[in-house]
């Protein structure tokens, strides 16, 4: 700070470099000093070089420090705030990357004090007295820079826009069930309005398909189940039945195979692969020959049969040579893997009960017997005609509501009546549950 000599120049007007081409006993008079104090700024010894003010003198800075943390006494003749505490912390003998200052802890205390300067001088300054609490240093402390990058990448996060059919995510397969159609069946309008509703069907299946491409999904599979009872059959099933159904035999299997080949024509060609699976059923029983019981056997199913129609009526034909039949014999339980996920598929006429009780207590059985029946992760059933949705933890049950025109029988009975219509959804690995989207059409 002051220096008689640098000082005594500036106030003659006298250039330091000229002053200090002089011997020190002929600069001394042009500065009004002694030759000793010229001699002193020269070696260095004055009080150019040293601090503005003298470090305060007789206070202690003190640190107590455990495992958890501690405190610290700090005193500085420094006027500015201390911003950056790791400098102090050092010369407190305190290791800045194990240990942080408490910030809100801080206290601070200024006084102003006589100092006394390296030349002798005495001079005012004002000292500071900081106390605060340590802490040990938390790398998972957030700190200025993650508040700046989190907001910089939330701020910069888009919706992903997507085109689909260009890199649009795991493949999916789309699965439209054709449950409890019972051609033949006079209720809800008869033939002629159940042929309706499964066109209405189709084309509504088809403008889902296009949403859910539209909306990113990479459907690649197309699986068309029959879920059972294709038709109604004449005889058997109930009284009446012969007296209300309208087609013969021969009428209802033809209806079925037009509306199974109108489905097939029109969706098989848009999808990379098909499947078309098939179950057993009771109304389609062929070995019953009008009685309650079947006396042949459960392969001798009619619904299978007509699986075995499709299949030869497609054979041979180019834009079908993708589609693979699943057709049992005389198994209940069919199993098909549809993109990557075990699904297993049966009518549900052997299956107790009608809600997910009756199904959860049949499944628990056939678990014993049948690992695939366990390892399923979707099951789709059907039989009753009413749509349900359950999730047993292993695996999710889809029951499918009815294709026909619905039950006069079961309103009369209880009141409740059953929306017609055609379960599908997504099936695959791209959703941890294995299927998304369903949708009733
Ligand atoms: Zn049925
Ligand atoms: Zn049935």
């Amino acid at each position: 700070m002051y220096c008689p000599y640098i000082t005594g120049l500036e106030t003659n007007g006298v250039d330091l470099a000229d002053a200090e081409a002089l011997p020190s006993r002929a600069a001394a008079p042009l500065a009004g000093v002694g030759k000793s104090t010229v001699n002193r700024h020269r070696a260095g010894i004055c009080t150019c070089g040293q601090p503005e003010t003298p470090e305060p003198i007789g206070r202690r800075d003190s640190v107590e420090l455990g495992e958890s943390g501690g405190s610290f006494v700090y005193h500085t003749a420094d006027p500015e705030p201390i911003k950056n505490w790791d400098d102090v912390l050092t010369k407190l003998g305190v290791d800045p990357s194990a240990w942080a200052v408490v910030s809100k802890t801080v206290k601070v205390s200024r006084w102003e004090q006589s100092a006394r300067a390296k030349d002798g001088s005495r001079d005012r300054v004002w000292l500071s007295a900081y106390r605060a609490q340590i802490a040990p240093k938390r790398d998972d402390a957030v700190t200025d820079s993650d508040i700046e990058a989190a907001r910089t990448r939330i701020q910069g996060w888009q919706l992903p826009r997507r085109i689909p059919g260009t890199g649009i995510g795991a493949p999916v397969a789309a699965v439209l069930n054709l449950a409890d159609i019972q051609g033949g069946k006079d209720a809800g309008g008869g033939v002629a309005a159940t042929e309706q509703r499964l066109y209405d069907g189709l084309e509504n299946f088809n403008a889902w398909v296009g949403r859910q491409r539209a909306g990113g999904r990479n459907i690649e599979e197309l699986v068309i189940v029959n879920n059972g009872d294709p038709y109604e059959g004449c005889a058997g099933n109930y009284d009446g039945q012969l007296f209300s159904v309208e087609l013969n035999l021969r009428g209802q299997m033809n209806f079925v195979l037009d509306v199974w080949g109108a489905y097939a024509r029109e969706l098989y060609p848009q999808f990379d692969k098909g499947q078309f699976v098939s179950v057993l059923c009771n109304h389609s029983e062929m070995g019953r020959f009008g009685g309650r019981k079947n006396q042949t056997n459960d392969a001798d199913s009619g619904g299978a049969f007509l699986a075995e129609s499709l299949q030869r009526i497609l054979q041979g034909r180019p834009e079908f040579d993708h589609v693979k039949f699943t057709i049992p014999n005389d198994e209940m339980n069919v199993y098909a893997d549809i993109s990557g996920v075990p699904v297993g598929l049966n009518h549900g006429h052997k299956i107790p009960g009608n809600d997910a009780t009756g199904f959860e207590k049949w499944l628990n059985g056939q678990a014993r017997g049948d690992r695939k029946a366990w390892e399923a992760k979707v099951w789709i059933t059907a039989h009753r005609h009413n749509f349900q949705c359950f999730d047993l933890g292993s695996t999710t049950v889809f029951q499918c509501p009815s294709a026909d025109g619905g039950s006069k029988w079961l309103r009369d009975m209880t009141g409740k009546f059953s929306r017609s219509g055609i379960l599908a959804m997504l099936i695959g690995q791209h959703d941890p549950l294995g299927w998304s989207d369903p949708v009733f059409l």
